[in-house]
């Protein structure tokens, strides 16, 4: 598809101004000297005047080569205030939509053609629309976790770490939360809102037992446990604290506490790791790796999404447009 230029560098623009105001939580910075195939990646990323995005969940080797690591929503903002053509986005789909939602003037490339994810996949447009109907004077919250069109049908997105603050800035008394049915209940427990609840939720989180928490705080009873809102109501009300990928690494790195007990996915501890090297992490459950985020399986996939720009995101438009709309609203707020 060819863009008009005048018109989408200024989406560019203020999607770049409205997430200034996450500079309080910067994604991590890596380094690039790694060699791929007898090139350095920043020698890679300058022929191809390429940023290298990783999500916290993607294996270390891939976490290790990207400019930036971070959660979904903080790299799609460092795509957008980047002056770079060409984002290679090492995450899922509905990551790599997000950044084209913002920054529709560049080249977003996902490495893995075929990393979805399961809980965006719950939320179907028709059967939101059935809802909506339902409740006509309810505002519709969308979790970032969720597809353009999704996007584009809510009234406004959040993240896992600014989901209350989201629902409580809005006049409407009931809320349409969708997709993440154990995000919805734990957003309900901190507003006064009517919180219809989506019932989605990622197979990985929601695999997470009250046994392992038990288990674990066993083993090493002087660990705090640190779970993600992904998890049941069972597991968040048994463990110390629940926060987004970024609020559990913040936590962590200014705690006092010298061990921790992770709820979710296994890829963060090596971010954990970096962040805290004196600090010792322990994964709460064994079942917490995300098989799309591992699809991204190798740097070479990397070199070779690059070379070949494929498989590239694209959004359509008039549906891009609407859910820049829902997650500008989110940017404006927090
Ligand atoms: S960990 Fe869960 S929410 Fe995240 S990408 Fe995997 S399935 Fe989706």
């Amino acid at each position: 598809m060819v863009y008009p230029k005048p018109v989408w560098p200024i989406f560019g623009e203020l999607a770049a101004i409205l997430c200034g105001v996450l500079e309080s939580n910067k994604p991590f910075k890596t380094g690039n000297s790694v060699l791929l195939g007898g090139e350095t990646v920043e020698g890679i990323k300058r022929r191809y005047n390429a940023l290298i995005l990783a999500h916290n969940y993607q294996i270390p080797e891939i976490q290790e080569i990207a400019d930036y690591v971070g959660d979904s929503l903080e790299l799609s903002c460092k795509a957008a205030e980047s002056n770079k053509d060409v984002i290679v986005f090492c995450g899922v789909k509905f990551m790599a939509e997000t950044a084209k939602i913002l920054s529709p003037e560049k080249t977003i490339l996902l490495p893995a053609a075929g990393a979805g994810c399961p809980l965006a996949d719950k939320a179907d447009v028709e059967e939101l629309r059935k809802v909506k109907s339902l409740y006509p004077g309810a505002a519709v919250v969308c979790y970032v976790n969720s597809s353009a069109e999704i996007k584009a049908e809510s009234d406004i997105c959040c993240t896992s770490s600014n989901a209350a603050a989201i629902v409580n800035s809005l006049e409407e008394e009931e809320i349409i939360f969708v997709p993440d049915g154990n995000l919805a209940r734990w957003v309900a427990g901190q507003t006064d809102k009517k919180i219809i609840p989506w019932e989605g939720n990622c197979p990985i989180h929601n695999r997470v037992l009250i046994s392992d928490i038990h288990r674990m705080k066993k083993a090493a009873p002087d660990a705090e446990i640190l779970v993600h809102p992904e998890c049941s109501p069972e597991v968040i009300d048994a463990a110390d604290l629940a926060a987004s990928t970024s609020g559990i690494i913040r936590y962590s790195r200014e705690s006092d506490k010298k061990r921790f007990i992770i709820g979710t996915e296994v890829g963060i501890l090596h971010r954990l790791q970096e962040q805290s090297p004196e600090k010792e992490f322990f994964i709460l459950s064994p079942g917490l790796v995300c098989p799309d985020m591992k699809l991204t399986a190798d740097v070479d996939m990397v070199r070779n999404c690059l070379e070949n720009k494929t498989p590239e995101i694209d959004v359509q438009e008039d549906i891009r447009v609407k859910a820049f709309n829902a997650v500008s609203k989110m940017l404006e707020i927090i």
